[in-house]
């Protein structure tokens, strides 16, 4: 998510290798803001980004020779580590084949039975190369199939930069939605609705005020682009009753728990089924992706089966689905990996939180299984409203001190943490006593 920061309480930037800041300039020269993606700017906390030139297991390398912890894994994808020899070699071997074909295949069937036996709400799926197209689709969808125009949303819920999504609420509940993005069609953005995060009464009364026009709703089952929120006991129950008696879809958008929360997913973990989900992230293996899929009879308006139109060149491209593959047959066959993540990632945040204690820091750490968050903030943390109480100059300036100590967290105070596989107790070790000394330095300088 993108968030307005004011840049000169941001840190000074540390100093940098040759080999980044020259590149770092060319960057500059050829691509707005330096980035593909604009969260990789590091706008949020300032300085100049690290070039990364290779990726293992749990480590960063960049380009002037540091070696990070890593803390982002690629948003979310890289549940095993980077790098991964499984994956790895399932890649070398699919390259050697060719590298798209524009054809159906055998590991796209065998990719979506995979995934139906893994989540199996999915009764039919169509793969994509992003989780924005799967989320653009799925809506599209569920507006055919409900013949309404409506989609609420949540607060803080990122699903992707397609023009539906891209509101924020307004002041009057779900009335008056916000554009967060320069050039959206104002006639495509007054159809979305934003309630706040875990409130199942401002979802009700949404409903009640837009009878029989809200086609779905769609909602991240645990919360991971305003920082780390799992839903309130009851929140994701509730959404489903109410979308069964208001003849709404339940889209979950799983594009970043899928495969992470549990193996089938945040949906399995809580025993809420949605009629729609989409994915991406982790099916991929590292390789674009997304995908989505839910109850045959919705998903049989999709074309050539029915009238919703959606395609892809690249889609269910064959080196995606080997990486995928590779990716979901470690975890069948590896059914502990599941345990073994949440393990460290529970003595991880044990840790974390328990350092908090020591240095008499009001702080919360918060997280489901492999998902976390530190948030500079006393209260917990419920919606996005409660996550922007953060005192994000101090989240900007720890940043850059974790930086300093070798581990690398995502660049912004609302993003997700994400564990993977590869993380040892030593790097815990490593990590805990890195946040220790860097929230020490915070507190002499007055920061916290
Ligand atoms: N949905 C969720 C929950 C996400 O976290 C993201 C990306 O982080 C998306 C959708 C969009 O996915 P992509 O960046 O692959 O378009």
């Amino acid at each position: 998510m993108r968030r307005h920061v004011n840049e000169r309480h941001l840190p000074k930037d540390a100093p940098h290798a040759k080999e980044d800041m020259d590149l770092h300039r060319r960057a500059l020269g050829v691509m707005p803001g330096g980035v593909n993606s604009p969260v990789r700017a590091w706008g949020a906390v300032g300085g100049t980004p690290i070039y990364v030139q290779r990726a293992q297991g749990a480590y960063l390398f960049s380009e002037d020779g540091h070696k990070y912890i890593d803390l982002v894994n690629g948003w979310g994808p890289a549940l095993l580590g980077h790098a991964h020899p499984v994956v790895v070699e399932a890649v070398q071997k699919a390259a050697t084949r060719g590298l798209s074909w524009g054809t159906t295949t055998r590991q796209e069937v065998e990719m979506a039975e995979r995934i139906q036996s893994m989540m199996p709400s999915l009764e039919k799926l169509r793969m994509v190369n992003s989780g924005t197209e799967a989320t653009m689709a799925a809506l599209r969808l569920a507006r055919a199939y409900t013949r309404r125009n409506k989609l609420l949303k949540f607060e803080g819920c990122y699903h992707g930069h397609a023009d539906p999504f891209l509101v924020s609420a307004g002041s009057g509940l779900a009335s008056t939605a916000r554009p967060t993005s320069a050039g959206l069609n104002p006639n495509v953005v007054q159809d979305t609705l934003v309630v706040p995060y875990n409130d199942l009464r401002g979802v009700q009364e949404v409903f009640a005020r837009y009878p029989r026009q809200i086609a779905a709703v769609m909602v991240e089952p645990v919360a991971g682009n305003m920082g780390c929120v799992p839903p309130k006991e009851g929140f994701l129950a509730g959404l489903r009753s109410l979308c069964t008696e208001h003849d709404s879809l339940l889209i979950f958008d799983e594009v970043m728990t899928a495969f992470r929360i549990a193996a089938g997913g945040a949906q399995a973990h809580y025993q809420v089924i949605p009629d729609l989900t989409t994915i991406g992230k982790v099916v991929g293996g590292g390789l674009p992706v997304g995908g989505y899929g839910g109850r045959a009879d919705i998903m049989q308006h999709i074309s050539p089966e029915g009238p919703v139109y959606q395609a892809g060149t690249l889609s269910g491209n064959p080196m995606t689905m080997a990486a995928g593959l590779a990716t979901l047959d470690y975890l069948q066959q590896h059914p502990e990996t599941y345990l073994n993540i949440q393990q460290i990632a529970q003595s991880l945040c044990n840790g974390m939180q328990k350092t908090l204690r020591d240095l008499q820091l009001p702080y919360k750490v918060q997280g489901v299984q492999s998902m976390f968050s530190l948030f500079f903030t006393p209260q917990k943390v419920y919606n996005f409203q409660d996550a922007q109480q953060s005192n994000t100059r101090a989240f900007a300036h720890y940043f850059h001190e974790m930086k300093k100590r070798y581990i690398y967290l995502p660049p912004s105070a609302f993003e997700a943490n994400f564990v993977s596989l590869a993380l040892t107790p030593d790097m815990v070790k490593q990590l805990l006593d890195a946040q220790h000394a860097s929230l020490q330095a915070l507190m002499v300088q007055g920061i916290v």
